[in-house]
């Protein structure tokens, strides 16, 4: 299989360190907020990933973490702690803020058939091992303490920035050298990072843990590259993540688990690029932003967003418009009704179906090419194939795209009382003037119970029965 690398910035074929086995690390969600649907785009293209390589025979031991402590606004040093202005701002503690947004996120996996990785770790669970790596760097003269803090010594790291393609100028690293970039007069160099805070800026930081140098808190860098050490040893064959985290994150956990172990930790970099809206990028941190709770308010099928995403390459920047998922839902629709209408009788003619399975492979072996694979899909569709040969080919795409398309049977059509439901939508948009707001949720959740999602639009709500 073949696979860009964002390391070596070509596409390698794809090795493994031990043979049949991938060890693989993704880097969790921040749980301070609902992931928006441009953050699933990238679970949901790791998801595929994962699944793939187990499809061409691999066993995938996978981990992830869920940061839950440490990640700051600006993503270095600077800002504040995402947790502790999350927190805040529902008025909850930062452990119940953990709590509901990491239930959250596993529910919009479910939701978009995204597997669970083997191992998740919350940060917060992990710190006596962060604190134990952090005293080794500083044996190893790769940390030094300053200001209260400990940081990580960039200099002394023989490769760094290798993986962002940063200048490999010494002069550029010193720090005050951009006077854009608000600056930490403890580091010695422009890019050295914080391993573990003691002198918080913050002096409502919540969590707070007792280490060799203070009470205080980890960074965020150092728990990515601990949870995976600790969990897949010190060889990693892929690290995931979205485009962002290339710089400074992951770029930092090489420095870290390298200067820790002493040679090279992980071969492969695979980072999905991001999904923008008209107005520029998604991101959490605006506020502003779309969740697949959003999407489904809608009455969107959650696969037919993975549907959207499938049909575009991980490596390009997508554009998410709601006119664009109408064409791709109205698709999926089509899809399944398809292969839900496929007969299930007669003998699979595995000619046909090793052809198939062909197609799909040679689609996926290409750097993941999603957009192919669900090409080869509907020309199996399309093909002078017998049904059944048809359905053993899907039934095996899906095991990897998981679009619910496996063993798809035809959807009983409800008898829905079409008046009966006009007139209570007519008595929810008359709770809704009058402000009474319960009775409307209650009118809608009562529907939805009975599968009949209602749809507000500008010119009023319609129904869809699902
Ligand atoms: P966070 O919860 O902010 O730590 O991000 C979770 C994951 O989503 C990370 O792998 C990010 O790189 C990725 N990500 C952030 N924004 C986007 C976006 N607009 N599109 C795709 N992936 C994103
Ligand atoms: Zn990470």
């Amino acid at each position: 299989m073949k696979l860009y690398n964002t390391l070596t910035k070509t596409i390698d074929e794809f090795k493994t360190h031990e043979e049949g086995i991938v060890k693989m690390y993704t880097c969790g969600p921040t749980v301070y907020h609902f992931a928006h649907i441009g953050n699933l785009r990238s679970y949901m293209m790791e998801d595929v990933l994962e699944k793939y390589l187990r499809f061409i025979g691999y066993d995938v031991k996978r981990t992830m973490n869920i940061t839950d402590v440490g990640h700051l606004t600006s993503d270095a040093d600077t800002g504040e702690d995402k947790m502790v202005k999350g927190a805040k701002r529902e008025h909850k503690t930062v452990l119940e803020i953990a709590k509901q947004y990491t239930d959250a996120f596993f529910k919009d996996c479910d939701e978009l058939n995204i597997r669970k990785p083997d191992t998740i770790v919350p940060a917060t669970s992990y710190v006596g091992k962060f604190i134990k790596v952090i005293k080794t760097l500083q044996e190893k003269d790769f940390a030094y303490v300053s200001g209260g803090n400990v940081y990580f010594d960039t200099s002394k790291s023989e490769n760094y920035g290798e993986l962002a393609g940063l200048s490999d100028n010494k002069d550029d690293l010193k720090v005050g050298v951009r006077s854009d970039v608000e600056e930490d007069e403890n580091k010695k160099n422009k890019n050295d990072f914080v391993l573990w805070f003691t002198k918080s800026k913050f002096e409502d930081q919540e969590l707070k843990w007792n280490s060799p140098w203070g009470t205080g808190y980890p960074g965020w860098h150092i728990e990515c590259s601990c949870i995976s050490m600790a969990n897949l040893g010190e060889y990693l064959d892929i690290h995931c993540g979205g485009v962002d985290n290339i710089f400074p994150h992951h770029t930092n956990e090489i420095a870290q688990s390298e200067a820790y172990i002493g040679h090279k930790w992980c071969t492969h970099w695979f980072h999905v690029q991001h999904l923008n809206d008209l107005s520029g990028k998604m991101s959490k941190s605006s506020g502003a932003f779309l969740t697949l709770a959003v999407l489904k308010e809608k009455g969107y099928n959650p696969l037919a967003y993975r549907f959207f995403c499938l049909q575009s390459h991980y490596r390009k920047p997508l554009t998410f418009t709601f006119d664009s998922l109408d064409n791709c839902a109205s698709a999926y629709n089509k899809l399944y009704a398809k292969v839900s209408s496929l007969d299930t009788n007669g003998e699979v003619d595995k000619a046909k179906l090793e052809e198939f399975r062909k197609a799909f492979t040679d689609a996926m072996d290409q750097d993941l090419n999603t957009a192919q694979a669900v090409t080869v899909l509907y020309d199996v569709l399309k093909s002078e194939a017998n049904d059944v040969t048809k359905r053993a080919a899907i039934n095996e795409f899906d095991s990897v795209l998981s679009l619910g398309l496996k063993d798809a049977k035809p959807e009983v059509k409800k008898d829905v009382d079409e008046q009966k439901i006009m007139e209570l939508i007519a008595e929810r948009t008359e709770a809704k003037k009058n402000k009474d707001y319960a009775k409307a949720d209650e009118i809608r959740n009562k529907l939805a119970e009975e599968g009949i999602i209602l749809i507000d639009t500008p010119q009023g709500t319609t129904f869809k029965v699902q």
